[in-house]
C-alpha cells in the first residue's frame, strides 16, 4: 500500500515526492508515462556527447532563496546568466530591449534620459493594460513592437498578441540602461551535472519507487494507495468533461555543427523569419567544452506535446471549471505547470509545491496514526 501515487516526474511531482519521503515518511509511488524522469527538463547526452535539453532550452533562474537552498540539497551550481540577441533588420540586437538595443539598432547614440523620451515619444497611452499587445505598445510603441513581438508572438502561439493576456510580454521587460540579461533574478544557474543527475538524486530516497513509461489511467485502480498528486494536464484527468484547454506545442529540430562554436549568445531570437522562434546553442548554457556543439530549434505547434497553458481569459475561466471540479475530489491534490494550468517557470512550480507539501504535512499531523 503506498501512501501517495504521484503522477509526472516533472519538478511539481519529484519536489513533493522528495519532502513526503523524507520529511514524513511516506511511502511514495511516482510514475511518468514518458521513459524518463525530470518532466520537460529532462536533459541528456546526445550522439556526439554533447549535454542537451530534450524539451528545450531550460535556465534556472529565481529570487527565491528559499527554493535555490532547496534544490542546493541535490546540484551543485553553475553560475550562468543568460543572454539572447534578436535577429532584426539584419543586425543581431539584445532583447531584452534597453539602451544598447535602440543605439545599434538605429545607430544612435542615446543616454539613459534621452532613450526615455525617445520610447515616452513612441509609446502609446493605453489604459488600462489588458492585452500583450498593450504591454508592448505601452513601453516601447507600435514600431518596436512590429520588430520584436508581433512576429514572434504570433509563430509561438499562432495568436496576434492583442488575443493574450498581459502577462505573456509582460515577461520581457524594457530597459532603460545596458543591462543586457534576459533575467534580473538574484540567483541564476545551471545545475551544474545537469538537470536529470538533479533528479536521480532526488529520487533516491527509499521510501521513493519510481516507474516510467506507465500512463496513469493503466494502473490507477490496480496499485492500492491512499492518496494521488496529479501533476498532468488537469482536463485529461477528467477525460475533458468540460472540452479541452488548449495547449501550444513545439517541434525540436537538434542539430550538431562540427564547430566549436555557432552563435554569440546561449539563445538567438527570429521574431521577423524562420519558422522557427529562436536556436540555442546548449553549450553556452552548459559550459561543456567539445569541438564540437549541438543547437535546438524551436517549431511552435498546435499538436504534440502540451507544452505551454495558453493565458487567456476564456482558457482561465475553462480551467476554473476544472479546478472547482478538482476541489470535490477527495485525496487527489493537483499540481504543477500543467496540473494547474498556468505558465510557470521552474522556480514557481518548486515554491507551488513545496507549499503543497506543507498543506499535506499539516493535514497529516491532524490524522490520528493508522
Ligand atoms: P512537467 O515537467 O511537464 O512534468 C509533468 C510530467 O507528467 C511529464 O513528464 C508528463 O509525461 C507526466 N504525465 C502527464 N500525464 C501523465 C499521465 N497520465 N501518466 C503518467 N505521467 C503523466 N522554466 C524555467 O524556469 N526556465 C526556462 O528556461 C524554461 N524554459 C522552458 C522552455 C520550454 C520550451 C518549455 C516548454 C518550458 C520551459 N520552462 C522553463 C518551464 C518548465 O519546463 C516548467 O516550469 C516545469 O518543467 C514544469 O514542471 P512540471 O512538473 O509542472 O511539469
Ligand atoms: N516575446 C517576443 N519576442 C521575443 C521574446 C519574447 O514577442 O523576442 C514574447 C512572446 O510572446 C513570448 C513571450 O514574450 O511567448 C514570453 O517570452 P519568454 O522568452 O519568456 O518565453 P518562454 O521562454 O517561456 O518560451
Amino acid at each position: 500500500m503506498f501512501d501517495f501515487i504521484i503522477v509526472g516526474c516533472g519538478f511539481a511531482g519529484s519536489v513533493l515526492a522528495e519532502r513526503l519521503a523524507s520529511q514524513i515518511d511516506k511511502k511514495v509511488l511516482i510514475i511518468d508515462q514518458r521513459n524518463h524522469v525530470g518532466g520537460n527538463t529532462h536533459d541528456y547526452y546526445d550522439e556526439a556527447g554533447i549535454l542537451v535539453h530534450k524539451y528545450g532550452p531550460h535556465i534556472f533562474h529565481t529570487n527565491s532563496k528559499q527554493v535555490f537552498t532547496y534544490l542546493s540539497k541535490f546540484t551543485d551550481w553553475r553560475p550562468y546568466e543568460h543572454r539572447v540577441l534578436a535577429s532584426v533588420d539584419g543586425q543581431l540586437v539584445p532583447i531584452p530591449i534597453n539602451l544598447n538595443t535602440i543605439n545599434k539598432l538605429y545607430g544612435l547614440d542615446l543616454s539613459s534620459d534621452e532613450l526615455s523620451s525617445f520610447l515616452n515619444k513612441n509609446a502609446e497611452n493605453i489604459s488600462p493594460v489588458l492585452t500583450s499587445e498593450d504591454v508592448v505598445l505601452n513601453s516601447v510603441g507600435r514600431e518596436l513592437y512590429e520588430k520584436f513581438f508581433k512576429g514572434y508572438t504570433k509563430k509561438q502561439w499562432d495568436l496576434d498578441p492583442s488575443e493574450l493576456d498581459a502577462s505573456v510580454t509582460a515577461r520581457v521587460p524594457t530597459r532603460l540602461n545596458k543591462d543586457d540579461r534576459y533575467f534580473t533574478d538574484t540567483f541564476q544557474a545551471m545545475p551544474l551535472r545537469g538537470y536529470t543527475h538533479l533528479f536521480n538524486k532526488m529520487l533516491s530516497h527509499p521510501n521513493i519507487y519510481t516507474m516510467l513509461n506507465t500512463d496513469y489511467k493503466d494502473i490507477q485502480h490496480f496499485i492500492p494507495h491512499k492518496k494521488v498528486i496529479y501533476t498532468g494536464p488537469i482536463d485529461c484527468y477528467f477525460d475533458y468533461r468540460f472540452g479541452k484547454l488548449p495547449y501550444r506545442s513545439i517541434n525540436f529540430k537538434f542539430e550538431t555543427i562540427d564547430q566549436e562554436d555557432f552563435q554569440p549568445t546561449g539563445t538567438v531570437n527570429y521574431p521577423l523569419t524562420n519558422l522557427y522562434t529562436r536556436s540555442t546553442e546548449f553549450k553556452k548554457l552548459t559550459g561543456q567544452k567539445h569541438p564540437k556543439t549541438t543547437v535546438v530549434y524551436e517549431y511552435p505547434a498546435d499538436e504534440g506535446d502540451p507544452y505551454y497553458p495558453v493565458p487567456r481569459k476564456e482558457n482561465q475561466l475553462l480551467y476554473n471549471k476544472y479546478k472547482a471540479l478538482a476541489e470535490s475530489v477527495p485525496d487527489v491534490y493537483f499540481t504543477g505547470r500543467l496540473g494547474t494550468y498556468k505558465y510557470y517557470n521552474m522556480d514557481q512550480v518548486v515554491a507551488q509545491s513545496l507549499t503543497l507539501f506543507k498543506r499535506l504535512q499539516e493535514i497529516d499531523t491532524l490524522m490520528p496514526a493508522n
